[in-house]
């Protein structure tokens, strides 16, 4: 039986294309990009046509708005520090309440550890944010706003162009954790006011280990990393030119991309969730419907631990993921839906399932034929009560 791969939005396969682009840097083109020699040469010209291939992606207006990254945690680390750094009159920071552990850790730490102030903006029971309480917490003494522009369990996708706008008026930086969204919706930064963006190869058919953040021209900017010149100074440290290759071919191939393919990850997507909701009782899809990425269906399943659910999928070979995370031997429901207001037994039992062009209808026919007998056993062994009145009866 073939595996069926639905975790999408934790890691992509890499593109054949990217992989061949790749190679020949670890090969012949060894060199460092910062050589003045002949081997450094073929390098150094990968790593700008590559930042040209993100550059469009994003559509910003100067390929040197581009810093090469680790990845997306190491670009959310580097915006936030940067903005409280460069601009040290202003102490405190917006986020909102299901950003990315790249993010809420960071400013949880430097609320204990350096006094800043964090204000957290709660969503709604569809994973929406409060624009009002957006609203009241900017003030002269935001230093920066970071709210992700699609959140990866729910798929909920946030309007970051007028928050942006909202933050610039309060004369506040803005920053967007676009991890999920790149390469699933469109992006264009120069149609909105936001000053920094991050992204990550690794969910968009490229390697692991590399990303960027997109820094718009006249933001002061202190790096994360200090050492060598490298990135203009930006971020220092030997380029990691295969990953930076990679990520510029994915970029383009994600460009290249017909828009039919989203539509047809999104008919997938829909048919998947409409399949369970009819065939499994106590079920409801988390997230704002009517806003969200074509990919991405987060399927509640009251009285179920997820991970039961997970494990009987896997003995079926379907890859997916649960929200709730092991924490010192005790699962704990995702803080995503637990900012949702979503009840903590039937949060336990919450499935991400998340799509990519790889996928077939064959796939979602064998997750609908699967699926209802994985979470009947869960439901028998979890001990819960049911917290949605369908189930409660
Ligand atoms: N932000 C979001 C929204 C993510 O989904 C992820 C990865 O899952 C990250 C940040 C971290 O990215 P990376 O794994 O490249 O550090």
């Amino acid at each position: 039986m073939q595996p069926v791969y639905l975790d999408n939005n934790a890691a992509t396969r890499m593109a054949p294309e990217v992989l061949a682009a790749m190679l020949p840097y670890f090969t012949e083109h060894f060199g460092n990009a910062s050589s003045q020699h002949g081997f450094g040469t073929p390098a150094a010209e990968a790593v700008r046509a590559a930042r040209e291939q993100v550059r469009a992606l994003v559509g910003a207006e100067h390929a040197h708005e581009i810093i090469f990254t680790s990845g997306g945690t190491e670009s959310d680390n580097a915006a936030i520090l940067s903005a409280l750094d460069a601009r040290a009159e202003r102490n405190e920071v917006i986020v909102s309440a299901v950003e990315h552990h790249a993010v809420l850790a960071l400013v949880q730490f430097l609320a204990k550890q350096r006094g800043v102030a964090v204000r957290t903006i709660p969503v709604d029971g569809k994973g929406r944010l409060d624009m009002d309480a957006y609203r009241a917490a900017l003030s002269p003494k935001t230093a920066i706003a970071s709210i992700m522009w699609a959140n990866n369990e729910t798929g909920t996708i946030f309007p970051v162009a007028e928050l942006a706008a909202l933050a610039r008026e309060a004369g506040a930086l803005f920053h967007t954790d676009a991890v999920q969204a790149v390469g699933r919706v469109a992006l264009d930064v120069q149609a909105t006011a936001i000053d920094m963006l991050s992204l990550s190869a690794h969910k968009l058919h490229g390697p692991k280990g590399i990303g960027a953040l997109y820094v718009r021209k006249g933001v002061r900017f202190a790096p994360l990393i200090r050492g060598g010149k490298q990135e203009r100074g930006r971020r220092a440290g030997t380029e990691n030119v295969p990953g930076i290759v990679g990520l510029g071919k994915a970029a383009e191939l994600s460009l290249a991309r017909p828009s039919s393919q989203a539509g047809r990850v999104r008919t997938l997507r829909d048919r998947l969730e409409a399949g369970v909701l009819t065939r499994i009782g106590g079920s409801f899809v988390a997230g704002d419907a009517a806003n969200r990425l074509p990919n991405t269906a987060c399927i509640v399943f009251d009285a179920a631990l997820g991970e039961a659910i997970l494990g009987e999928l896997n003995k079926a070979g379907i890859a997916a993921s649960s929200g709730s995370a092991c924490a010192a031997g005790s699962v704990e429901p995702s803080h995503v839906l637990r900012a949702m207001k979503v009840p903590y037994t039937a949060a336990l039992g919450a499935i991400r399932f998340s799509l990519s062009d790889e996928n077939t209808e064959a796939d979602i026919a064998r997750v609908l034929e699967v699926l209802p007998t994985a979470v009947a056993k869960a439901r028998e062994v979890s001990g819960f009560a049911p917290a949605l009145p369908e189930l409660a009866g």
